[in-house]
């Protein structure tokens, strides 16, 4: 049998490494456990931003640029819907709107969001499994120096300005892990951890009880690739944030949050000199290129993962 690849994933990142790996192994031997504490509810539909970058990079739909939404997009119903409402800032395109129609009228009729997930990904083409973290929803609010915000009201409408003081994974206690999600854990030959926000894209994974005991657990080297290049993140709030929260903005910062359960980090050449302190936490140190320009870039990366899970 094909081995079993089992991915956590936020958005971007995770959707960049994620097109590169199904160059190198089958895509239908990798499982993806996504992130949805960035999930919103918007002129009365359920968005899930993190599954959909996952979804539509995976369907070959995604826009390069942008890296949300889908290539070729129009945006007229949000033109329309800014006659009538003032909370348009959270862009949705025609085509992205189906999805958030479909889902949510599913999501009505009593289907669980997991589901849901696969009849959108398999309708679009995706050969991979993409599972949300859980079925109930689990929503990112943050203390910041603006006041609370819910994570899009943050990322998006702030611009991931707020200084961020606090994180929150409300409904996180509640919720239980999709079904699929233990088992794809458990039963895979290699766990890997992409390379995503650590607090806002892997945080929420972490915060469903039984994840993190489950990468404890598994008989699967796991592996993750530091988000963090150069004591910087490639895109987005992850240093400034893991800074206000009183880490380290560096690899070895996400190397030690995750210590616990990881066998394997992967840190970009720029961070060649933390590789000693990785090891020194208790597991192995694979230094190689890793920012993601193109597809050979996103391959080769996925070469090295895959190399460094079997040797
Ligand atoms: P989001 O939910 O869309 O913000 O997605 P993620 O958390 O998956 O992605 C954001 C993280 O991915 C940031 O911390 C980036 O530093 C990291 N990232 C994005 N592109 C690259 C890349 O090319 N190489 C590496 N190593 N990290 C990247």
């Amino acid at each position: 049998m094909a081995s079993r690849t089992t991915v956590l994933a936020g958005g971007i990142g995770a959707a960049r490494f994620l097109e590169g790996l199904v160059r190198v192994v089958a895509a239908d031997t990798v499982t993806v456990i996504g992130n949805t504490g960035d999930d919103l509810e918007l002129h009365g539909l359920t968005v899930c931003p993190d599954l959909d970058t996952v979804t539509y990079t995976l369907a070959g739909l995604a826009d390069p640029a942008r890296g949300w939404g889908q290539a070729n997009e129009s945006f007229h119903t949000l033109d329309a819907l800014r006659r009538f409402s003032k909370e348009t800032w959270f862009q949705l395109g025609d085509r992205d709107l189906a999805t958030h129609l479909f889902r949510t009228s599913l999501l009505r009729r009593g289907f669980p969001l997991s589901e849901v997930t696969r009849r959108v990904s398999r309708s679009l083409g995706v050969e991979s499994t993409i599972l949300p973290m859980s079925d109930h929803p689990v929503r990112t609010w943050l203390e910041t120096d603006s006041g609370r915000l819910d994570f899009q009201t943050y990322f998006v409408k702030n611009g991931a300005k707020p200084v961020v003081r606090a994180v929150e994974f409300v409904g996180a206690d509640q919720a239980a892990p999709a079904s699929g999600v233990l088992e794809a854990i458990a039963q895979a030959d290699a766990v890997i951890v992409a390379p995503s926000n650590p607090i806002i894209s892997v945080g929420p994974i972490f915060a469903v009880p039984g994840i993190r005991e489950a990468l404890r657990k598994t008989a699967a080297p796991v592996l993750a690739v530091s988000p963090i290049v150069g004591g910087r993140a490639v895109k987005g709030p992850a240093a400034e944030m893991m800074t206000s929260l009183g880490y380290d903005a560096s690899a070895l910062a996400v190397a030690s949050l995750y210590k616990d359960f990881l066998n394997v980090f992967v840190l970009d050449e720029a961070d060649r000199e933390s590789s000693a302190a990785v090891e020194e936490l208790g597991m192995r140190a694979v230094v190689c290129p890793t920012l993601m320009t193109g597809m050979p870039q996103k391959e080769a990366l996925a070469h090295t993962v895959m190399e460094a899970l079997v040797s």
